[in-house]
């Protein structure tokens, strides 16, 4: 078996209190030797096809490329997976994993709810507890969601202290752990936080990328030019784009710029943040000059995060994925667009990367190919549309 130390270059790292480094020595453990396991391996595939739907279709948005005019775009349909987003990917795999160290409670965080309801679903499927922390702020904002959790079986706890957001309900989450080693596992939603989180959850979401070759070579017999995802923390991102790095392809991660680059209220961490340590990682952090992690905004609550996937920072820093941001109006714009030329309404952190494609896309010949990962779908954002298209009506 190959050593993994849980580094990219400089990146990633554990960086805990030294009373949860037993349990992280536990996990990775138990990840690499079920990584390497085929019965776990087939039984995940087999949730993955008939409880998640997968595999996803890549679909040619032949109306949206004669809207715009230039190069072909594909969409990849995350958002047909059961919960309406990608994240079940990654929750089905540290569901069977938690069971297979025989923890009977596994507890999350979440910030629109998207994690929390695929960590719920993912629970009740295999049988055990599930307990989901979130911010009080995001809970009045997402209420739908956290209705949901609770009719999915979850214990919810609200979380009141800073922020009131998904970077406290981290932390809540994270003490929660301590306290309670023996039985509990802590399932992060996304490719961050200490080793080996990143790099299983990016293991757990490259069946994205691996569907993405396989179907464009069934369709067009080739790579496609352009990859692009949305990073929040970064797991669509990494998993759509770590099976197809080094094979000539533009991959293209896309953040979000908020209410503009020009102010402080983003969350393009890749772009403007400097090298920090939160959550136990080392990457990029939106920080001041004293180390305070700053407020950060998008109008899209997955993207609303201050630091991101350690190994999107290296990829960045070796120039392998390009990383570019799109402010809210430009996201709100292409959630529209694609909603009325091909009757799909996008998730908003998918129309991120919607509306950078469709920039790429006029510039390019209608013999390239542009992939965009449709991370998951929008009903959950159809609230926060409509009090935008008011405002734009008056
Ligand atoms: C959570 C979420 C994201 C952001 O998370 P990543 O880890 O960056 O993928 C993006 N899109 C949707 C639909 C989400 O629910």
């Amino acid at each position: 078996m190959k050593k993994i130390e849980g580094k990219f270059d400089e990146f990633g790292g554990k960086y805990i209190p030294e009373t949860l480094l037993p349990l992280i020595k536990e996990l990775e453990d138990q990840y690499f030797k079920v990584r390497e396991d085929k019965n776990f391996q087939n039984e995940l595939t087999e949730l993955l096809i008939d409880y998640a739907g997968r595999p996803t279709p890549l679909y040619y948005a032949k109306n949206l490329t004669r809207k715009i005019g230039g190069a072909k775009i594909y969409l990849k349909r995350e958002d047909l997976l059961h919960g309406g987003a990608h994240k079940i990917n990654n929750t089905l795999g540290q569901v069977l994993l938690a069971k297979k160290m025989k923890k009977n409670r596994v507890i999350a965080e979440t910030g629109a709810g998207q994690h929390g309801i695929a960590t719920s679903m993912a629970c009740r499927l295999i049988g055990l507890k599930s307990e989901i922390y979130m911010g009080n702020k995001d809970a009045i904002r997402q209420k739908a969601n956290l209705l949901k959790m609770e009719l999915l079986g979850s214990k919810i706890h609200l979380v009141n202290s800073g922020s009131q957001t998904l970077k406290v309900a981290i932390n809540e989450a994270i003490r929660d752990w301590m306290k309670n080693v023996t039985n509990t596992y802590y399932l992060i939603g996304s490719a961050v936080g200490p080793h080996p989180y990143p790099t299983m959850v990016r293991d757990f979401q490259s069946v994205i990328g691996k569907e993405i070759q396989m179907q464009m070579h069934e369709k067009i017999k080739k790579n496609p030019d352009f990859v692009v995802a949305c990073v929040g923390g970064g797991s669509n991102a990494i998993g759509s784009f770590y099976p197809l790095l080094n094979k000539n392809i533009e991959l293209i991660g896309v953040e979000a710029g908020g209410y503009g680059l020009n102010t402080d209220k983003h969350s393009a961490t890749l772009n403007f943040g400097s090298k920090g340590i939160l959550h136990g990682m080392l990457t990029y952090v939106l920080q001041n000059e004293e180390g305070q992690i700053k407020n950060t905004h998008s109008i899209s609550a997955g993207l609303d995060y201050p630091a991101v996937g350690p190994e999107h920072a290296y990829l960045m820093t070796k120039k392998l994925v390009k990383y570019e941001t799109i402010n809210d109006d430009e996201a709100f714009n292409a959630f529209l667009l694609l909603s009325k030329t091909e009757g799909i309404i996008p998730a908003l952190e998918s129309a991120h990367a919607v509306a950078h494609a469709i920039k790429i896309a006029k510039e390019r010949r209608k013999s390239e190919t542009i992939v965009i990962t449709i991370s998951g779908r929008g009903d959950k954002d159809i609230e926060i549309i409509k009090s935008k298209l008011k405002n734009v009506k008056n």
